[in-house]
């Protein structure tokens, strides 16, 4: 029988203390939402009286029926020396009128004695108190010792003590909490195997990965005992963040065969991942295990034609069953293997030993000497293929552009024009535009000569504008790098433009761009 674990989120609490993450409530709903629909069981929605957005939140849920999830309320056990009646922020606690409370409480005497300044025994009686408090009111109580690992190994008797107060007073579940996140997987291992031998009650794991190693001691947790694990998705949180549920919930599923959530559902873990990343506005890590855009691309000459011939020879799991993909880069670094995957992963018809594919390496192989980087420019890598094939059809020829920038005084506006002449099907066009600086204006003029004839263009947007100065050999100049990702609202695509000249190579980049748009849509017509 496979075991049951349950998945407590706390990206809008624990997550949304990371630097440079920041949620409103409105995010804060359709995440719990997303969550939900993904199968998780808790969500911490904050915590309530610590600022308004996490009262808000609580009241925008409140009486909403979820799918799976129950939602949770986040506070301290009450004050020393006071009634829980009487502890405002227990009231606050109350009024988030959620079906679970979750309470931290101090483990490390070092904690009970110098940052609350209380007494060993009155500690153990703030986490009986607030517990039974919160059970009375009819609530499902999660405590959460804060510093176990740390209280544990300085006094494991009281750090005991405390769980078992948390426990006699008829406490749902204790999770242990590495909040400083220094402990190793082995330590984690061990003292969780020790409390969950000692503990009636059920055991969870709360890590943060300060020492690199959150994921680890969660999974070492688990495999020893622990019941429940907390984490973040993306691994948000503070300091270097919590432990990484886009992590863990795939290893649980499909490495230690542990039910938690549908192996349907993990198929829609990379959407979760940048629906999340979206909302927190935060770019996308390509390098994040199992879901990062990176995690299944192939860049060596010999590891493609390995993974050609079986995928499993460098894929620790298939990239689909966590909705990622497998990506083969081209580079200088390519063999022929590469570029016909590549094509053929761009709907291109390329045989492997035909002499092309020989050309095209070679091609690639000067490009990249000269500066231009295909890794994310697909777009202009296609249209390089097609050159080279011969089967490339301009849209429209060039005649000149020219971009003019003005300024009048240290102080004064600068106004930059650019204008574009082109033939397009032997009719001359002529625009002019304006913008917010050269590229800009260049990239408006040469749409604007587009629109009459290919009415599409108006729906591609610039979403990425990347420069590179890149070093210069003796004797030569500096070199520029342009990398542009476009959209049309249904695809993103990249295009690479490399030049002397920052603006003949950005030219080079946007031309790619909207030639990769206009054949796109005569392919799929
Ligand atoms: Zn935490």
């Amino acid at each position: 029988m496979s075991r049951t674990i349950t998945i407590y989120d706390t990206t809008l609490r624990d997550g949304a203390q990371g630097e440079g993450i920041s949620f409103s409530s409105a995010d804060k709903v359709r995440i719990a939402e997303r969550l939900d629909a993904f199968g998780i069981h808790y969500i911490e929605g904050g915590w309530p009286g610590s600022n308004p957005k996490d009262m808000d939140f609580f009241a925008a849920v409140a009486g909403r029926k979820f799918k799976t999830a129950k939602i949770a309320a986040f506070g301290s056990t009450r004050h020393a020396n006071t009634k829980c009646k009487d502890d405002p922020q227990i009231d606050m606690l109350l009024k988030a009128s959620t079906p679970v409370v979750t309470m931290v409480g101090k483990t490390w005497s070092l904690h009970v004695a110098e940052v609350l300044r209380t007494t060993p025994e009155e500690n153990l009686a703030m986490i009986a108190d607030s517990v039974r408090y919160f059970k009375a009111q009819g609530k499902e109580v999660i405590y959460d010792a804060e510093h176990f690992f740390d209280g544990y190994k300085d006094d494991p008797r009281y750090a005991l003590a405390t769980l078992r107060a948390a426990q006699d007073a008829g406490v749902d579940m204790v999770v242990l909490c590495d909040t400083n996140g220094g402990s190793m997987p082995s330590e984690v291992g061990r003292i969780t195997a020790e409390v969950c031998n000692a503990m009636k009650c059920a055991v969870g794991i709360h890590t943060h990965n300060d020492s690199g190693v959150g994921v680890a001691n969660a999974l070492a947790a688990i495999e020893v005992g622990a019941q429940q694990v907390q984490g973040t998705i993306n691994g948000y949180g503070e300091r270097t963040g919590n432990c990484n549920l886009t992590s863990v919930l795939p290893c649980l599923v499909l490495k230690m065969g542990i039910d938690c959530v549908s192996k349907e559902n993990i198929r829609h873990l990379r959407e979760l991942s940048m629906f999340v990343d979206d909302l927190a506005n935060v770019r996308h890590d390509i390098r994040q295990p199992f879901v990062g855009a990176t995690a299944f691309a192939h860049k060596g000459g010999i590891h493609v034609n390995a993974v050609e011939k079986v995928a499993r020879s460098y894929e620790h799991i298939e990239p689909e069953t966590v909705g990622n993909r497998r990506r083969v880069l081209v580079s200088e670094l390519s063999g022929r293997s590469n570029i016909f995957m590549k094509a053929h992963e761009l709907g291109m018809d390329l045989s492997k030993d035909t002499p092309e594919v020989r050309e095209i390496l070679q091609q690639l192989k000067q490009l990249e000497h000269a500066g231009y980087e295909f890794e994310a420019a697909d777009a202009s890598f296609h249209i390089l293929v097609q050159k080279l094939l011969k089967q490339h059809k301009p849209f429209f020829k060039l005649h000149t552009y020219r971009v003019i920038m003005d300024k009048s005084g240290a102080d004064g506006p600068s106004i930059v024009e650019a204008s574009v002449k082109l033939d397009v099907h032997g009719e001359v066009v002529h625009t002019v535009a304006e913008g917010d600086g050269p590229v800009n204006a260049l990239d408006t003029a040469l749409r604007a000569a587009l629109t009459k004839f290919y009415p599409a263009i108006a729906q591609v947007r610039l979403v990425d504008y990347k420069v590179r100065i890149l070093d210069s050999s003796v004797g030569t100049a500096a070199k520029t790098r342009v990398l542009i990702e476009s959209t049309d609202g249904t695809d993103t695509w990249g295009t690479v433009g490399v030049d002397d000249n920052i603006i003949e190579a950005s030219w080079e980049a946007l031309v790619d761009s909207v030639e990769y748009k206009l054949f796109k849509d005569e392919q799929r017509k």
